[in-house]
């Protein structure tokens, strides 16, 4: 059987759009990088369904502390993230909480899309094609808040990938597979210590986790 189903939470939100601090669309393909505090609720919507948000996440203060997939993984015994999720730094702290989450479930082994993996994996005429790896390392070596933390190429650590579906087979084999988002579905985050947020809204058109049409994000903060 398999075990891509059976850890669905799936959890509305009570906050209204209406009284968001911040409130910003990104569009398809592109980066974006914002600072949340400690206490604020971050909410990414997938408008228009099958549109996966690469996300890295930084403490604000001392950017050596990063979201780890090792430690999110091994604290939960849990592969993929859905309402109640606990993000988890490589110094063992929480750094934020899922809250809130109409998908149900988000991935944490595909990492990011680069120009080398679209060449082994489609073809070598691929090179040139536009990446997630591309968008971080330019975000991180560019964006004015990656750069007062001292970021560079060095500073990329495996990705969460909000909305995206990778199924793990029961031989252990990943599939990268249509999604199981939708228009309008969301997941909310509240950080549990000052944050960097980096994000790619993956420009991929090679396999299925855009749907091949990569699409825009609109992003939420409440204090
Ligand atoms: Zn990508």
């Amino acid at each position: 059987m398999n075990m891509q189903f059976q850890q669905h939470n799936l959890t509305e939100s009570q906050l209204s759009p209406a009284n968001a601090v911040v409130d910003e669309l990104c569009a398809a393909g592109e980066p974006w990088v914002k600072q949340l505090n400690a206490g604020q609720t971050f909410r990414i919507i997938d408008l228009e369904g099958n549109q996966a948000v690469d996300t890295l996440f930084y403490n604000a203060h001392h950017a050596p502390e990063r979201y780890s997939v090792n430690d999110t993984i091994r604290n939960q015994n849990r592969l993929y993230l859905t309402t109640g999720s606990k993000l988890y730094s490589n110094f063992g702290n929480v750094m934020l909480t899922i809250v809130a989450d109409t998908c149900g479930r988000h991935d944490t082994l595909g990492g990011a899309c680069a120009a080398e993996s679209n060449t082994v994996r489609y073809a070598l005429d691929k090179h040139s094609m536009h990446s997630c790896r591309d968008n971080f390392l330019y975000a991180l070596t560019h964006d004015p808040l990656c750069e007062q933390l001292g970021m560079s190429k060095r500073d990329l650590p495996s990705n969460i990938n909000f909305f995206m579906n990778v199924p793990v087979t029961e031989d252990g084999r990943l599939d990268f597979v249509d999604g199981i988002s939708a228009p309008g579905k969301y997941v909310e985050l509240r950080a549990q210590m000052d944050v960097i947020v980096l994000i790619s809204n993956c420009p991929q058109l090679n396999n299925p986790c855009n749907a091949y049409n990569p699409t825009p994000i609109r992003l939420l903060i409440w204090d």
